[in-house]
């Protein structure tokens, strides 16, 4: 049990890891560079989370209008069930993001076809990313899908064969909570109301900085986007990480 308990600690630290510094630091907002083979292997990680390309075209969209009627998941404009995860499936309907929001593991297979086909309008704000051959090649949605339903069908079948209907029922409770802390920062991140001089809703957090990998000091992000460690804080799990990669030259700081 305990060999689970680990794995699924495990599995949590590197989603978060690859999301919150590699999808949002790096690509999004280039605070640091990684060497590119050590980028593209956390970047099929961090898959699950969407397309590189979906992902930055959308985020950067959030900074541009945070908070408007052009942010695409502000929960000022749009509600809290929409920001956290309506608006991956174009719907208002609580019990829809509800029922959407508690797939846990499975949303790997649904998100798999769906998630290329989602926020292309953004897409235009990452054309940077999209000008790499391997993020444009993994953001087709075939070669997408393809690498979601195989990582899908992988962590399914390891968690069963070696820890049985236990193992499946803790991947699906580690997804669930992977998913829904990546989707509070968009929610609950924003869940003041709007300050006009900040220009935003955005909240600062110490509980969401926790459990979110350093993402919870989120108005603090939005005042000064180009800190690789967004929480301004020096003890985090993400910046910890940040500084062994610093210290084993896998990253460096982009002046
Ligand atoms: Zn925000
Ligand atoms: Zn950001």
């Amino acid at each position: 049990m305990w060999s689970l308990i680990i794995v699924a600690f495990m599995l949590y630290v590197i989603a978060g890891t690859c999301a919150s510094i590699v999808y949002h630091r790096i690509l999004s907002h280039r605070t640091l560079r990684l060497r590119p083979w050590f980028e593209y292997g956390l970047t099929i990680l961090a898959l699950p989370a969407g397309t590189p390309v979906q992902w930055v075209g959308t985020h950067r969209q959030h900074h541009l209008y945070t908070d408007t009627i052009h942010d695409p998941h502000s929960p000022y404009i749009h509600g809290f069930w929409y920001a956290h995860c309506g608006w991956y499936i174009y719907t208002h309907q609580k019990v829809q993001c509800m029922l959407y929001a508690c797939l846990g593991s499975l949303r790997i297979f649904f998100d798999a076809y769906w998630r290329p086909r989602h926020g292309l309008e953004y897409n235009t704000h990452a054309q940077d990313v999209a000008a790499i051959a391997f993020y444009e090649w993994v953001s087709r949605p075939f070669n997408y899908a393809v690498i979601m339903v195989t990582s899908g069908v992988m962590y399914h079948a390891i968690f069963y064969l070696i820890w049985g209907i236990t193992g499946l029922g803790v991947l699906w409770a580690c997804f669930f909570i992977i998913y829904n802390l990546g989707d509070a920062v968009n929610s609950l991140g924003h869940s003041k109301h709007f300050d006009a001089d900040a220009k935003s809703a955005a909240i600062n957090s110490s509980l969401l900085n926790f459990v979110v990998m350093g993402e919870g000091y989120h108005l603090k992000h939005h005042q000064n986007p180009g800190l690789f460690n967004s929480s301004a804080r020096r003890y985090s799990l993400s910046n910890g990480i940040i500084n062994l990669w610093l210290a084993l030259k896998l990253a460096r700081i982009n002046s």
